[in-house]
């Protein structure tokens, strides 16, 4: 039973496409020396020589360079570039993918409306659902989205907004895209989705009839652990007002430097994210016999529940796994965790290192109960390393965890 070989970016792509958008799209050399890399435009404001040209800017920000806290030229060739990895008309770059979040969110709500959130979204996600919207009129319904009739069934007359997450990041749940914004279609409701797991090159969520996708540009798009960033991509008009409003008012966008050191990752996500794909799949392929792991997460292992949905609109998965360990106690769970040599132990994911994040670690320990799978379930992250390195360390380490 090994995961098939099908890691090749989406369809929508030829390799001429992404290899013109990750090293031409936006760049405008003979404005800079011809010189190969972009330049960080670190500049607050912009000059004009007339009050018209000024007045313009200031009716219109949208239009051209007046301010950093909206456009700056180095965020400039970064947006163009997202936005057709994305397949869509515009993007935004934000300090965060949390911001970025924020702002698609707050952008498409409105006091007394009802949104419907898959069931455990990415943790502020989850926060500002539950903590921050309900005061101020706006209440959510949390559905187990791998049903696409739970949807249909937690609709109500006010409801405006859709967020998915597919697959997330601990367990790996899809949602039926092109099934839950047909429905939010025919009711005129917003979808929003969380596309940082597959990032663009392995899922097109616009394809599929989504509205506002969103990415953490900290974890594969960067690729190494160097900067936080967000991406949100959309219609024209849709991004038009997200830039005018949430993003100029919030101030949450990115800094040039930041915006720089994505392009550079950019360069080689391809290439990173098939590498990091491979070797995901030999280490897991590997581990699925091994005597102290219960159960491996993987949307792409044949035995996933959902692996046919996966299949269908996924195109790959790298980098991103769950074991769950056969452990008795807590000290064992963490045993396992502690001896690990080449896995570093560390949240976010996405770099060039692999890493183990032990789901127990965001609970009290008193609270560990090996009854409960997911206080044994550790999520490791494949980098750039040797599969085989990173096989070794795993293996030594579950010798260990029993003591
Ligand atoms: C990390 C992450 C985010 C948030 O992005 P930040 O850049 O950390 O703000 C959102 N969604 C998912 C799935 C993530 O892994």
């Amino acid at each position: 039973m090994t995961i098939p070989d099908s890691y090749v970016p989406c369809a929508r792509f030829t390799l001429m496409d992404l290899s013109f958008i990750i090293n031409e799209l936006g760049e405008e050399r003979e404005h800079y020396f011809n010189a190969i890399a972009p330049p960080i435009v670190q500049s607050s404001n912009f000059a004009f020589d007339s009050v018209a040209g000024m007045r313009e800017l200031l009716l219109d920000e949208y239009k051209g360079f007046l301010y950093s806290r909206g456009n700056n030229p180095t965020i400039d060739i970064l947006r163009k570039k997202l936005a057709a990895l994305d397949g869509a008309e515009d993007a935004l770059v934000f300090g965060s993918g949390a911001a970025a979040i924020f702002a698609a969110v707050l952008s498409q709500v409105k006091q007394g409306d009802h949104v419907i959130c898959v069931r455990e979204p990415y943790s502020w996600a989850r926060q500002l659902f539950e903590n921050i919207l309900s005061r101020f009129g706006v209440q959510t319904t949390f559905v187990d989205g791998t049903q696409t009739a739970n949807f249909e069934k937690a609709l109500q007359p006010n409801t405006s907004l859709i967020y998915l997450e597919s697959p997330n990041s601990l367990t790996f749940e899809l949602q039926d895209i092109a099934a839950v914004t047909a429905l939010a279609k025919s009711r005129n409701i917003v979808t929003i989705i969380d596309n940082s797991y597959c990032t663009p090159l392995y899922q097109q969520p616009h394809l599929m009839g989504v509205d506002l996708c969103i990415q953490s540009a900290t974890k594969f798009i960067s690729g190494h652990s160097d900067t936080v960033a967000g991406v949100l991509t959309g219609s024209r008009e849709k991004i038009k007002k997200i830039f005018a409003s949430e993003l100029l008012n919030i101030g949450s966008g990115i800094a040039p430097f930041n915006a720089w050191l994505l392009l550079r990752g950019l360069r080689t996500l391809e290439i990173r994210l098939q590498r990091s794909a491979e070797s995901t799949r030999t280490v897991v392929d590997r581990l699925r016999q091994h005597p102290l792991i219960e159960k491996i997460y993987f949307p792409l292992a044949p035995d996933f529940p959902q692996y046919e949905l996966a299949r269908r609109q996924m195109k790959g998965a790298a980098g991103l796994f769950t074991i769950q360990l056969k452990a008795d106690t807590r000290e064992q769970v963490e045993r396992f965790c502690n001896s690990l040599q080449h896995f570093l132990m560390a949240v976010s994911w996405g770099g060039h290192e692999s890493l183990a994040f032990p789901a127990c670690a965001s609970i009290p320990a008193e609270d560990f109960d090996p009854g409960i799978s997911k206080h044994r379930m550790v999520r490791l992250y494949v980098g750039l390393e040797d599969a085989g390195y990173l096989i070794s360390d795993l293996e030594q380490a579950l010798e260990k965890m029993k003591g």
